[in-house]
């Protein structure tokens, strides 16, 4: 199957609108976006179309029973003043994997390929050039059937729109580690990028915010004792000089994180042993103890990575010193330097933008 998409442009870009020296996090909308809706057993209508309000029926199945999932991936303006973006076949992976687990439809890698370049292409202008800007990207997908009957959808709309973001620079964060909230559970949807598992972090996370925390580090849901993950990061402890632990994805209650994945590889590279298992609280304290937990941090498209300052767990904080010389620093470096086309794409993470578009 050949998709075909029809682009209907802006009749004027909202681009000088926008201070690219003063953005904020996704609060800025680029002047188009892509719109594809699956029915009758096929996608169909894939169209690019000015950045606007969508009307939906008053019973769309993702209004009531929240079959949505997401994706967020980000394009950069190299050295060369080419565009590029960062490993979006692995969004598509993960999409689609989402989409599995939600009884919704995969959308087909051609489909997405022409939607992305296409998208970005017309929308190029909007990557930033600022030092450590990028566009991020959110793709996503939810059911449109119109009926108050439950059973999965067969009617679906898929979306990209785009946002300018400036570097985003997560200070040192405060994470607290409940034993009364959990995120997600074996036989869950934690490792699908689904909108529910969200909205179910909002209320334990408001209350962590009362406490003076930033997030929160989630366990798995029997013991409180299992590490998963940070709000929408992977996390990662260094243990030593040479050891690097991450949580496993073999429970399925983690996402599968682009950025998780990278870091393991740049790390592999460097001479690190990684390992992915499980790993408990006890033995991070008892690590923190003994001196040897160097590094902590949270790993995500958003801030690349988050370092945390404190963990804290039943009144207890554990501190974890800042200096510039945090592992986590480096990786980033080491990330935004292939991002940015300041040292050759040795992994072909940078997928260049093709112009689709007619002139
Ligand atoms: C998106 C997300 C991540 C990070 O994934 P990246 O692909 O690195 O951005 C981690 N955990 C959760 C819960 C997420 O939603």
């Amino acid at each position: 199957m050949s998709y075909n998409i029809k682009i209907e442009r802006a009749k004027q870009s909202r681009i000088s609108e926008v201070d690219f020296n003063n953005i904020q996090f996704g609060k800025s909308f680029a002047d188009h976006m892509f719109i594809a809706d699956f029915y009758d057993g096929a996608w169909r209508d894939a169209r690019i179309v000015p950045f606007d309000n969508i009307s939906m029926h008053p019973a769309t199945f993702a209004l009531h029973y929240g079959q949505a999932i997401f994706e967020g991936m980000k394009a950069y303006r190299a050295l060369d003043g080419t565009v590029q973006i960062f490993r979006p076949e692995k969004n598509l992976e993960r999409l689609n994997k989402s989409a599995f687990r939600m009884c919704m439809e995969e959308v087909p890698e051609e489909l997405f390929e022409k939607a992305l370049d296409s998208l970005i292409a017309l929308d190029k202008d909007w990557v930033p050039s600022i030092e450590g800007g990028s566009l991020y990207i959110r793709p996503f997908m939810f059911a449109t059937d119109e009926s108050v009957g439950i059973k999965p959808g067969d009617r679906f709309r898929f979306m990209i729109f785009t946002c300018p973001v400036a570097t985003y620079y997560s200070a040192p964060v405060k994470v607290l580690i409940t034993d009364k909230y959990v995120r997600a559970v074996k036989g869950g949807v934690g490792a699908a990028k689904a909108a529910g598992n969200y909205a179910a972090t909002m209320y334990p996370v408001k209350l962590a915010r009362a406490e003076g925390y930033d997030q929160i580090l989630w366990t798995d849901p029997f013991e409180f004792r299992w590490v998963q993950e940070i709000g929408t990061m992977n996390v990662f402890f260094q243990f030593g000089e040479k050891t690097i632990a991450t949580p496993t994805l073999e429970d399925e209650t983690i996402l599968d994180g682009v950025t998780r994945n990278s870091l393991i590889t740049l790390l592999k590279e460097k001479g690190y042993t990684v390992e992915e298992r499980r790993i408990s609280i006890d033995e991070i304290f008892e690590q923190h103890a003994n001196g040897n937990l160097k590094d902590a941090f949270g790993a995500g498209t958003a801030a690349t990575v988050a370092p945390i300052a404190v963990l804290g767990n039943r009144g207890i904080q554990y501190e974890i010193a800042d200096s510039p010389n945090r592992l986590c620093y480096e990786l980033k470096n080491d990330l935004e330097d292939i991002r940015y086309g300041r040292v050759p794409d040795r992994f072909g993470w940078m997928h260049k933008v093709e112009e689709l578009i007619p002139a």
